[in-house]
């Protein structure tokens, strides 16, 4: 990478902190920076390229909707969008009393959502809305609201009023609920920013409950762990729960820019016209997109390969060193390590030409595409393990204070 490159970016682009390489062109899992360095991609753009990079079925969705048609206002409706809520109901499982709302991004889906409860609110009387301790919905300023993360919220107070943060536990959640006036509670079912953190046992379940008992609404963002990122076409199906409402965006559409919100039963009632809408969401081309890599997703049976290279990388990585641990469902893994030098981590594995990152500290995440075989997968334990080898080496020669 040129150091031109690198200035002008950090120059010309927003809020750019630590980018490392300018990459050109990508390939199934590897891309190619400018300089032609050959990199794994095992972050996968954070959990979106599902299908990799430069797919067949992406690149021919893409090419033949442009040609056929892009975009028309939200006036009319287009067979793409009408065959890409269909599927959605059929993947979650709404039955017909389903309905889905199509934008652009995980944030707006989750904007959606927060108004979603809003609506619900204004019918039942309750004006609290939850989330959960270590959650990410976003970035805009409802969805920050709902991010209870001080380096993200406290430049931009006042937030949203009535939100309020529960501990991960089923004590914490039952407080909250005892304490009434619960218009909505917003779950990750495994949150990834956190450091793909996994709720207790049986917490899913006890939300619905509590939600069914209080007449509140269980709102699952599925932005990360949806669109078969699991194994299952959404982690609640694991689960066995039924929520309200569903949020989804990163791999839908693999890279395209895709996200919505999925209604279950009742709360399928509550938007009416005039009470929401985007322009660019779920156009013609973003939706022939989602068709094309959620279809190829199922004629491939890409799902089994999703819990089959899982297991495969965890069980992979489990005696290396450093490492104490690993969580998460399918191909969104956390890797625990022994001390908090993740990012030492991160950076050796990209010196060798390993793309992963380190949400926290002591966690470095993997979400590779679906597509993975025995050489990416062995690609990957080899140049992982060199890089927690060497940051490993570098911890033991460092004298202790
Ligand atoms: C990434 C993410 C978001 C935000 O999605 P954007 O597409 O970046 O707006 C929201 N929720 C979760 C769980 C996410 O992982």
């Amino acid at each position: 990478m040129t150091n031109d490159w690198k200035g002008a970016a950090g120059r010309d682009l927003m809020s750019l902190g630590g980018r490392l390489a300018d990459l050109v062109r990508g390939e199934g899992s590897h891309v190619w920076d400018d300089e032609g360095t050959r990199y794994l991609d095992f972050l996968g753009g954070i959990a979106v390229n599902s299908l990799g990079h430069a797919h067949p079925a992406f690149v021919d969705a893409v090419t033949r909707q442009a040609g056929v048609l892009s975009h028309v206002s939200n006036y009319f409706a287009s067979p793409q969008q009408l065959e890409l809520a269909a599927r959605l109901k059929r993947l979650a499982g709404t039955g017909d009393e389903g309905r889905v709302f199509l934008a652009n991004s995980g944030t707006e889906a989750n904007e959606t959502a927060l108004k979603l409860a809003r609506l619900h609110g204004g019918k039942t009387g309750a004006t609290r809305i939850l989330c959960l301790e270590g959650a990410f919905h976003g970035r805009s300023m409802g969805a920050l609201s709902l991010t209870p993360k001080a380096a993200y919220q406290d430049p931009f107070g006042p937030l949203l009023p009535g939100i309020a943060t529960v501990p991960r536990t089923i004590d914490g959640l039952e407080a909250a609920f005892a304490e009434g006036d619960v218009a909505a509670i917003f779950i990750e079912p495994i949150q990834g920013e956190a450091g793909v953190v996994e709720l207790p046992d049986g917490f899913l379940a006890r939300a619905r409950e509590l939600t069914s008992h209080h007449g509140s609404l269980l709102i699952l963002d599925e932005v990360q762990t949806g669109s078969g990122r699991t194994g299952e076409w959404f982690a609640f199906q694991r689960e066995g729960v039924v929520p309200d409402a569903v949020t989804f965006a990163k791999g839908v559409a693999g890279g395209f820019p895709l996200g919505g919100l999925i209604t279950f039963g009742a709360a399928s009632e509550l938007f009416y016209p005039g009470t929401h809408n985007s322009t660019f969401g779920g156009n013609p081309l973003a939706s022939a997109v989602g068709n094309a890599v959620l279809g190829h997703i199922e004629e491939a049976h890409l799902l089994d390969n999703v819990t089959a290279r899982g297991a495969q990388l965890r069980d992979g990585v489990a005696n290396m060193p450093l490492v104490t641990g690993t969580r998460g469902a399918g191909l969104l893994v956390g890797i625990t390590l022994a001390a908090p030098v993740a990012s030492q981590v991160a950076a050796e594995a990209l010196s060798r030409g390993l793309i992963v990152n380190a949400p926290t500290a002591d966690v470095i995440r993997v979400a590779p595409a679906y597509t993975i075989g025995d050489p990416e997968v062995a690609e990957f334990l080899k140049l992982f393990g060199e890089a927690l080898a060497a940051v490993a080496e570098n911890e033991k020669n460092e004298i202790p204070a």
